[in-house]
């Protein structure tokens, strides 16, 4: 069943010009998250000159019920991809450059070491840029884990994206608890990178699930959280349960920061990527001047 958006979801088409970005990524031959995800804020971010490069191709392993990535068997990965990423990040000018992955279950090092390439690359041309990866659970595999640890990326995410009990659902092939095993051995095993996960909801999650993920969330030491709307990308995905109102995510934010995460971004419009320089900034605010805010 197709559901009227409410008022709060509506929003003007950016002013801004796609062209450069989309110029740029064309020019690399690079694949986005944004684009591929089909990602509602994609006319916003590139039109901002930002995008979330996609390594690995375009084709995922992982079949999961809210992504609109197609799966299916995956191309050989290109070699020279991390040099390209730089590249363009260098020409759109990216302070923070964020690079995700399709999954890829069907490499031995399930795409670590590209990971590793590409952060390095872009420490090469752009060394005052911050960098934030986005990776997929590697299986929790903790030598996967440190090998794109070892290139020291600024920010290390992975999202568990629902709560525990409906990540059968929405994440077949993943675990929840393994996903929260990912970022407990990032940041036991490089206490400077700075933890971030997310989540999406409308798919079906009760409050106090949300509530109790935040916590597992902090126990194992992710420090920032991303909280947005889950928006059916296309027909055959999972269906909108219900829409989230801009209270419900003030209320998560403000609780959120209470827990003490160092940065909590939620809305309906929030994405894991979405303003992620900016997110990755406020989370370096020291913690006494977030409470007084409150
Ligand atoms: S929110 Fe992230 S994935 Fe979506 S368009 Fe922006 S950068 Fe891309």
């Amino acid at each position: 069943m197709k559901r009227r958006f409410p008022e709060w979801l509506r929003r003007d088409v950016p002013e801004g010009s796609t062209f450069r970005t989309r110029q740029t990524l064309a020019q690399f031959r690079l694949n986005t998250v944004c684009e591929s995800a089909l990602c509602p804020n994609r006319l916003e971010c590139f039109s901002r000159a930002t995008a979330t490069f996609m390594i690995l191709g375009e084709t995922c392993t992982r079949r999961c019920g809210f992504c609109a990535i197609q799966v299916g068997k995956p191309k050989k990965a290109e070699e020279d991809e991390p040099v390209r990423v730089a590249q363009a990040a260098l020409k759109l000018g990216l302070r923070h450059v964020v690079v995700t992955s399709v999954a890829r279950d069907d490499l031995w090092d399930e795409g670590a070491g590209a990971f590793y390439n590409t952060i390095q690359a872009i420490q090469d041309l752009l060394p005052e840029a911050t960098i934030e990866v986005l990776t997929p659970d590697f299986h929790a595999r903790p030598e996967l884990i440190e090998r794109v640890c070892d290139a020291y990326p600024t920010v290390y995410n992975h999202n568990v994206e629902t709560v525990e009990s409906l990540t059968p659902k929405v994440r077949p092939q993943a675990k929840y608890e393994r996903s929260l095993n990912v970022l407990r051995h990032v940041k036991a095993y490089d206490p400077t990178v700075v933890t971030k996960s997310g989540l999406m909801l409308g798919l079906g999650e009760r409050l106090d699930e949300v509530k109790e993920t935040l916590w597992d969330l902090k126990s194992v030491g992710c420090e920032i959280v991303t909280i947005g709307q889950y928006l059916k990308p296309k027909e055959g995905k999972l269906e909108i349960e219900a829409f989230v109102s801009p209270e419900t995510f003030a209320l998560l934010e403000e609780e959120g920061l209470r827990m003490g995460f160092r940065e909590v971004y939620a809305g309906p419009y929030v994405r894991s990527s979405y303003h992620a320089g900016e997110a990755y900034e406020r989370s370096l605010v020291p913690m006494d001047i977030h409470q007084t805010t409150l």
